[in-house]
């Protein structure tokens, strides 16, 4: 990738991992005017953007171009008074009124209207661009939980709180909660989507750091905590003590919780029981398993999402055999896109049948060991290279596409990957494995290589 390609596609890394409102303010129509001693020097519109951008937001933005240039770089931003158009005209009356306003001093109450009081920035929360409302399919024995979550994203606080999604494991909850989060968020409203895993962590660093002051003032400022897999603080004493701490504060505040588990939270048996009465005094709900109707209508839906053909019969046949839950759908889905992909014909009965008996068989011989040797061996790299710490370009990108292939072949969980992966967290997989759906989306190069990996991965 050149410099350019590079901000390109940590501006558009941005544009999703930014709320709206910021990102269409401070970066919107931003543009990279050189690069000097590996120094990025950015372009923006006027000086507050530049001084939001250097002061609030600097961490962000170089995060997102070291991770696209695949090594860490540093920035500047600098005013440019004739940034090259951004290449959709939009409704930006701020930016504008800003720009418009630099020249004069008269700018300065205008600037202080809009600079937002100080506030504790929050971690960057890693949500999944998939999990959208219009991307859950929810049919009869959803649609109650489906309303619901509707509900509390139109409403925060104004209908159910706390919200409790319990169910069996790839059922949807996942999606459901950050689909809460990404409307609220593209409402402007303060959002933390978080696993308790990281929640846990983040404490965990912020007694170490001596920084629990700051951990406090970061949750209790949100409009909508949304904690999953929330299973996983039962038994953890401290985290406990603090998740009822958090939650009693923003519950005080009318800010809306919301939370999932694998289970209804009397059966957390290890949960203290004032936290479990917190819970229970919401609006508690499962997610169903899928009819096979359901399965269905799902398959119909990613199959038009992804522009292929499925005929009917190959749908059902999909839809009966995966019995288990939606992600075993999805799975066996992703493999009869790939082959349809690659044949470049709808699929006929056999070859379908042959990709669905195969799902389960290898799926259990695929550790994450045989992940790493395949991926980096395709790399002409060893695995020790993609679980030691160099980010440098190639070595970077084999590890992100070997994390994806990882959460796609193998039953492992983010945490479990980033341990394989030398002790990297989960959102960093996380975060591997949305960059490369996303380039998966626009890069015909690398869906080569992630095809040619899985091939050699899942053959039987
Ligand atoms: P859970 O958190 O319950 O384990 P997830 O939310 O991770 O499950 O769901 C697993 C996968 O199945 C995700 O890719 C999700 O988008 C998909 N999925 C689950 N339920 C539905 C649904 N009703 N409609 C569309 N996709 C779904
Ligand atoms: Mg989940």
């Amino acid at each position: 990738m050149n410099p350019q390609e590079t901000w390109k596609s940590a501006y558009h890394q941005l544009e999703l991992q930014l709320d709206r409102p910021t990102f269409e303010t401070w970066l919107k129509g931003a543009a990279l005017l050189s690069v000097e001693n590996g120094v990025f020097v950015v372009g923006v519109g006027n000086s507050y953007a530049r001084d939001m951008l250097q002061l609030r937001l600097y961490r962000t933005i170089r995060r997102a171009v070291s991770d696209a240039a695949g090594e860490s770089v540093e920035l500047r931003f600098e005013v440019c008074q004739n940034l090259p158009e951004p290449e959709v005209e939009d409704d930006m009356p701020l930016f504008r009124l800003l720009a418009q306003q630099e020249p004069t001093e008269s700018a300065e109450p205008l600037h202080k209207q809009i600079v937002r009081p100080q506030r504790p920035e929050l971690p960057e929360s890693e949500l999944n661009p998939r999990y959208t409302f219009d991307r859950f399919i929810a049919a009869s024995e959803n649609e109650m939980i489906f309303a619901a979550a509707l509900a509390v994203a139109e409403r925060p606080a104004g209908s159910y709180n706390p919200f409790f999604v319990y169910g069996g494991v790839g059922l949807g909850k996942t999606h459901l909660l950050q689909a809460i989060a990404h409307a609220c968020k593209a409402r402007g409203l303060r959002v933390i989507y978080i696993p308790s895993e990281a929640f846990t962590n983040d404490l965990v660093d912020s007694i170490r750091n001596r920084t629990t002051a700051m951990f406090r003032e970061r949750y209790r400022s949100v409009d909508v905590l949304l904690v999953d897999d929330v299973q996983f603080i039962s038994g953890k004493e401290s985290t406990q003590e603090e998740f009822f701490h958090t939650f009693n504060s923003l519950y005080t505040f009318n800010k809306q919780i919301v939370l999932a588990s694998d289970r209804h939270p009397r059966e957390l048996v290890t949960l203290e029981a004032r936290l479990r009465s917190r819970f229970e005094g919401g609006l508690v709900m499962d997610v169903q398993p899928p009819t096979v109707e359901t399965r269905i209508a799902i398959l119909n839906a990613w199959a038009r999402e992804k522009g292929i053909v499925l005929t009917r019969a190959v749908t059902e046949m999909v839809a009966t055999r995966a019995k288990a839950n939606v992600r075993e759908l999805e799975g066996m889905f992703n493999q009869v896109v790939a082959t349809a992909q690659y044949t470049g014909q709808t699929l006929n009965m056999d070859t379908a049948l042959e990709i669905v008996d195969g799902y389960h068989r290898p799926r259990h011989h695929i550790t994450l060991a045989h992940v790493l040797e395949i991926t980096a061996r395709h790399f002409g790299l060893r695995s020790e290279d993609l679980v030691g710490p160099k980010r440098t370009g190639v070595i970077n990108n084999a590890r992100q596409v070997a994390m994806y292939l990882a959460r796609d072949v193998t039953n492992a969980s983010l945490p479990q990957i980033g341990d394989a992966f030398g002790g990297r967290t989960h959102s960093t997989v996380l975060h591997s494995c949305n960059k490369i759906a996303a380039d998966l989306a626009v890069n015909p190069a690398m869906q080569t290589i992630v095809k040619d990996i899985r091939a050699r991965l899942i053959k039987p």
